[in-house]
């Protein structure tokens, strides 16, 4: 496995690379959510580059940037382990020189959910993955649904700037008692996580209402509240049952949508989603 940190590097050794080239994007601390990703590309791809970037553009003023959890030397064991090709991990000033002045904007499904509550955060996810993208050259790309917003913000950027990439989403991954990982996990104390529970029960409530037929976007979006509201340490920022085309919240469910919410417990925002979409036959 390759260690690179500067773009030039990268860039060689894209051009050196066997194809397809997939490219998994992630801030590190690594958990198995990050490995399924991995997992995925190593099984549909020739080799496997995987990016390790705390990307400061997409945190806000007051977000968690500086205590963003890292441990650069474990990840590279596990990466090692999945047999990965290259690991790219360049520093802040790599990315970003002094004088950088470019961004990228995804209009419209920007304006919800995140991005009303993170008003910069989906314009550094943008300029980042379209960064990695124009260094990298992945013929495919992975991404988790467990971001279901920055899922479909790649996709339109993919899409929009012709970035030739195929953008592959890959299912949530959970604890056994149905936690979503997450990196920001680490911000729990016990009771915390036994209290962070609370998203992904109400999540599958919904799940199993609308498998039972429930087609009312505001009888779901109120169970979710409900139950949130229920839970002394989780204080609700919202709750969520929109379309996937362009995140407007729908009074009747007809057509793919997506289920999610975000709620402080403690230090940590978590965030998780189900996507709500009749399985074709
Ligand atoms: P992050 O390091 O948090 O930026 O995540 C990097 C990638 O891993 C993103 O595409 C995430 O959606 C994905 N990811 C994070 N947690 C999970 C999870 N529990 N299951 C599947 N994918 C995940």
């Amino acid at each position: 496995m390759k260690l690179l940190t500067t773009v030039r590097q990268m860039v060689q050794a894209r051009e050196a690379s066997p194809r397809p080239l997939g490219l998994v994007p992630t801030m590190g601390y690594l958990h198995a959510g990050h490995l399924a990703l991995v997992k995925r590309a190593k099984e549909e791809t020739a080799a496997v580059v995987v990016s390790i970037f705390v990307n400061p553009t997409q945190f806000g003023p007051t977000e968690d940037m500086a205590t963003y959890p890292r441990d650069m030397e474990r990840d590279l064991a596990l990466l090692e382990q999945e047999r990965v090709d290259i690991v790219f991990a360049p520093p802040v000033e790599e990315m970003y020189p002094a004088g950088y002045s470019t961004y990228v904007e995804v209009e419209g499904i920007t304006s919800r959910l995140e991005g009303e509550r993170r008003p910069e955060h989906f314009r550094g996810v943008a300029t980042v993955v379209a960064k990695l993208f124009t260094i990298v050259r992945p013929d495919c790309s992975y991404f988790g649904q467990k971001d279901g917003q920055q899922l479909l913000v790649v996709r339109r950027l993919a899409q929009d700037l012709n970035l030739c990439t195929e953008v592959v989403a890959v299912p949530t991954v959970r604890e056994p008692d149905g936690l979503a990982l997450s990196s920001r996990n680490a911000y729990l104390s016990k009771q915390e996580r036994e209290a962070a529970l609370v998203l992904s029960r109400a999540l599958r409530r919904v799940e199993e209402l609308w498998r039972g037929g429930e087609r009312d976007g505001e009888a779901l979006r109120q169970e979710m509240r409900g139950m949130v509201q229920a839970e002394p340490l989780a204080e609700l920022d919202y709750v969520s049952v929109a379309d996937t085309a362009a995140l407007e919240e729908l009074g009747t469910v007809d057509r793919p949508a997506m289920a999610s919410l975000a709620v402080r417990i403690g230090r940590a925002r978590l965030i998780d989603n189900v996507p709500l979409v009749e399985e074709t036959p």
